[in-house]
Parts: structure tokens; C-alpha cells; sequence
């Protein structure tokens, strides 16, 4: 595993020591230390299995039936998953105030799950710990869903209105959430500091923040795995592990 020098590193602190208004935006790669595997990677599942479009989904009681079948199946492999360091970093920084937002690409719920407050948490793509009716926004919870999916093969409707229930995620197809992408855009232009965290930046609008708020004068770092396409616009590129990085910011009173 690749490390950063320290100067880096010792630049990473300066910078979010003192950040008043930061933006935390994060994708896959700050889960994966929760062994919550990337399903974007090469191998991973959805270079196996093609995704089932929104349309489809609303269309097909049978499509509906494979989606739920493979939801199951994903939460089976990750049951028990937990914050990491990283995600316990995030909520620190969210709770004292360094971050005014934390951005997330992820639909695993596991920034909430490590506390970062509510109000200034933006699930872009949704998340998948709980289900909704399509039609009147009912929250369905999966371990009800699952016994009768379970018992009946059928996929589920909504027990208030019969409308089609479905993972509280954001599908291929599916516009994304208005309020919530204005939301981000918002605490993008206002940050004094915008993080990348995890996030290979290539899933657009969302991957369009960072450029929003380095124009709007935010200092921008971007720490991933792998390269990404905004490496060259960055203040500051970092590349070891996120969790090593953003441990000593996840315990720090
Ligand atoms: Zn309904």
C-alpha cells in the first residue's frame, strides 16, 4: 500500500485543523475499511451482474423479484459492517464544526451510523438500509420486506397505498434527488475546504462538486486509491489508506 510523505500528511492536518466550513465528500473508498466491497471495481459485482434500470424495475414484477433477490443478497455479505476510523473521523469533524456537510456517494447509511448529525449529512445517491414507496413515500424497513419476500416470492408493495416499494437508493435511470444535489451544491460554494475522500470522482453530477466549490475559492484535496481525473486541480493529493490518514482526527478531543 502506497504511503504519503509526511509533509503531505502534516499539510492534510493544517488544512482541516483549520477548515470552518468544510465539505467531506466521500464515496466507496472510505467503506471498503468497513469490508463493504466497491461494486464500481473491476471483479466487483456490478462488473458481473449489469445493473437493473429504474424503468425496468417500475415496469417488470419479474426485474422487481431480481432486484430484491440481489438487495438480500448484498446486505447478507455485508451484514454486521460498522463505521471505521475513517467514518468515525468524518463525524468528529462534522460534530465540531471543521465540516458544515458531509457529502456522500454511498447508500451503506454508515455515516449516520458513526453519528454525523442529520442536517448536515446529503446521501446523494440515497441509502439502503431502509425502503420507500414509489408512489406515497412510506418508509418500509427490509426486515419486514425480507420475511414476507421471503415467505411469498413476491415482491413487496406498499401496505399503505399498493404502490411499488422499493430500496431508499437512487437506481441507475433514476433522476437524482433535487433538494439533495442543491443542498451540496450549496455547501460546496460556501466551503473553505472541500475533502474527496474515497471517491474516484467519476459518477457525474455529483463528481462536478468539487470543481463548484474550488471555483468558489474552497482549497481542494483529494485523497483516493486510485488517480482521478481533478488530480491536476487539487491543492492537495493524497493516496495512502484513508483510514491510516484520518485516524488521528477520529479520537482527538
Ligand atoms: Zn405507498
Amino acid at each position: 500500500m502506497e504511503r504519503d510523505d509526511d509533509r503531505k500528511v502534516a499539510r492534510f492536518a493544517e488544512l482541516v485543523g483549520r477548515a470552518r466550513s468544510g465539505v467531506a465528500f466521500t464515496g466507496a473508498g472510505i467503506s471498503t475499511g468497513s469490508g463493504i466491497p466497491d461494486f464500481r471495481s473491476p471483479g466487483g459485482l456490478w462488473s458481473r451482474n449489469r445493473p437493473i434500470d429504474f424503468a425496468d424495475f417500475v415496469r417488470s414484477a419479474e426485474m422487481r423479484r431480481e432486484a430484491w433477490r440481489r438487495k438480500f443478497a448484498i446486505d447478507d455479505a455485508t451484514r454486521g459492517a460498522a463505521p471505521n476510523a475513517a467514518h468515525r473521523a468524518v463525524a468528529r469533524l462534522a460534530a465540531n464544526g471543521a465540516l458544515a456537510a458531509v457529502v456522500t456517494q454511498n447508500i451503506d447509511g454508515l455515516h449516520g451510523a458513526s453519528g454525523v448529525p442529520e442536517d448536515r449529512l446529503i446521501e446523494l445517491h440515497g441509502n439502503g438500509t431502509y425502503a420507500a414507496c414509489l408512489d406515497c413515500e412510506e418508509r418500509h424497513e427490509l426486515e419486514d420486506l425480507r420475511a414476507a419476500f421471503d415467505a411469498t416470492g413476491d415482491p413487496p408493495r406498499c401496505r399503505r397505498c399498493g404502490g411499488v416499494v422499493k430500496s431508499a437508493t437512487i437506481s441507475f435511470g433514476q433522476a437524482m434527488p433535487v433538494k439533495a444535489m442543491a443542498r451540496a451544491q450549496e455547501a460546496a460554494e460556501q466551503a473553505d475546504l472541500f475533502l474527496v475522500l474515497g471517491s474516484s470522482l467519476v459518477v457525474y453530477p455529483a463528481a462536478a462538486l468539487p470543481v463548484a466549490a474550488k471555483r468558489a475559492g474552497a482549497t481542494l484535496v483529494i485523497a483516493n486509491r486510485e488517480p482521478t481525473e481533478l488530480d491536476p486541480f487539487a491543492d492537495l493529493v493524497l493516496r495512502g489508506d484513508l483510514v491510516e490518514l484520518l485516524a488521528p482526527f477520529a479520537d482527538r478531543s
